[in-house]
């Protein structure tokens, strides 16, 4: 299997180099040259596997050589042998065609950690064939960051560096990061918003001369291993619920337009999802896209789904890849186009393919804690901010979206989010055991303005030591 830029000018590459690369050198994402396909007897028998077992038939065709057979499944097992429930992603039925899809068992408490915990594990095996090192560098909106560090945790061959924007996370998921005593683990605080910590990393891969000094590597969902591990719980879910007899579809809280990306690669592998649901928070750029075929940024808002207060959704310019039909230099042109005027424009054919595989709904900060409320009272279950975004949007859908079993996503844990639930509902929800001292622990972290320079500064610094 091959992979191309979406900005078509970078020379495609194999599944490892992509997995070590993250970005394209021209700025782009990776995507497949062409998608698999899996034939409705091999999903069918998906039904009596494990889901590790899902995982390997999903993921293999597009891993390739990469791994051996016997290699790549050790891997699966060890990465998820760190989740906390054996179904790994459990589906919980709250009424009649009306799923939650709970993504949230892993270390980290989030979704995050189903692609991750696969990733550390890949990096770890070629880091140790090639006998290598590695910087890696992640932007985190509040999830991914503790994610990666607990995913390269004791791991002697990189170093982790996340930048956070400085009091947009919950104060959870900072302790996350800045309690882990592990020398290889460094969270640095951002004076600015998440676009500006995204941005911060896309201008270090960017300087040539400092990512070859430093190997920089990538673990954001611009990393195409991330889509690529997230596409297996669509599968397990759908089948649980009958599939490939039966079509479902996926309501999907989203920032980035990583995880829905996922589900939409699932489909194109074969699985009959009827619709996919992009799910938003007041930072609605997504939604207001599919209303109007304009894709126009605007300022950050604050909510009480920080994971997803994101403007810039960098995944969606692979979906846009796809439906403009791989033409890598109208993609260059619409980026340029964003970033000089913070605005571009679909083709009529790409609106068009985009709302034949989508709908889209928002939820404002209230309807999201009056959601949380009201699904504690209905079926005694306490959400997260996230998965409540998802079940307001779930509850609207007209009838076109719910002919068919409507499966939610939970992407992270309400304990995660104490401030928001304990608002909603005047009860603050437990973090599980392991995390009982996370309050007390000491905090390390280093604190830099919006500045590349210094980011690269601390990073040379603290690797050359
Ligand atoms: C990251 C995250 C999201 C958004 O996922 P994307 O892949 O960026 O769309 C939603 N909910 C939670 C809890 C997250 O951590």
């Amino acid at each position: 299997m091959r992979y191309i830029s979406t900005r078509g000018v970078s020379p495609a590459l194999n599944f490892e180099d992509v997995l070590m690369a993250g970005l394209a050198r021209d700025g782009g994402l990776y995507v497949p040259e062409f998608i698999p396909v899996l034939s409705s007897e091999e999903i069918k028998a998906f039904k009596s596997l494990k889901y590790e077992e899902v995982a390997y038939s999903v993921m293999k065709p597009f891993v390739g050589d990469t791994f051996t057979k016997s290699e790549f499944k050790t891997l699966i097992e060890g990465a998820y042998s760190s989740f906390y429930n054996s179904d790994i992603c459990p589906l919980v039925e709250l009424s009649k065609n009306n799923f939650l899809l709970e993504l949230f068992h892993g270390p980290t408490l989030a979704f995050k950690d189903v692609a991750m915990q696969l990733i550390g594990k890949m990096f770890e095996s070629i880091l140790r064939r090639r006998n290598s090192r590695a910087t890696i560098v992640a932007a985190t909106s509040g999830d991914t960051g503790s994610a990666a560090m607990e995913a390269f945790r004791g791991n002697d061959l990189a170093d982790v560096f996340v930048l956070f924007p400085e009091g947009r996370i919950s104060g959870v998921q900072r302790r996350q990061m800045t309690t882990l005593s592990e020398k290889n683990l460094h969270a640095i605080s951002v004076g600015g918003d998440f676009d500006d910590c995204q941005s911060l990393v896309k201008q270090m891969f960017n300087n040539v001369v400092f990512r070859e000094k430093v190997k920089l590597s990538g673990v954001n969902s611009i990393n195409w291993a991330r889509v690529l591990a997230q596409t297996v719980y669509y599968f397990t879910s759908a089948v649980a619920l009958g599939a490939p007899q039966n079509k479902v579809s996926f309501v999907v809280p989203t920032g980035n337009f990583g995880n829905i990306f996922a589900g939409y690669i699932a489909k194109q592998m074969g699985l009959p999802i009827h619709r996919l649901i992009i799910a938003t928070n007041e930072n609605d750029i997504l939604h207001r896209t599919l209303l109007t075929g304009e894709y126009v940024r605007e300022n950050l808002l604050i909510t009480s789904s920080p994971s997803m207060d994101i403007q810039i959704a960098s995944n969606f310019e692979r979906l846009l890849f796809s439906l403009e039909e791989k033409n890598g230099s109208k993609i260059a042109k619409k980026m340029q186009d964003l970033s000089n005027s913070g605005r571009f424009s679909l083709s009529p054919g790409a609106l068009d393919s985009l709302r034949e595989n989508f709908s889209s709904g928002s939820a404002s900060n209230q309807e999201t804690l009056l959601t949380i409320e009201s699904i504690k009272e209905k079926w005694g279950e306490i959400v997260c901010p996230h998965t409540a975004v998802a079940l307001k949007v779930a509850e609207s859908l007209d009838d076109r979206d719910t002919s068919y079993p409507v499966i939610s996503l939970a992407t992270a844990h309400p304990a995660k989010f104490p401030e928001a639930v304990e608002t909603a509902t005047g009860d603050i929800p437990n973090l599980p055991e392991r995390y009982a001292d996370l309050l007390t622990k000491e905090e390390r972290v280093v604190n830099v303005k919006d500045s590349a320079l210094r980011v690269q500064e601390v990073i040379t610094d603290r690797i050359l030591r």
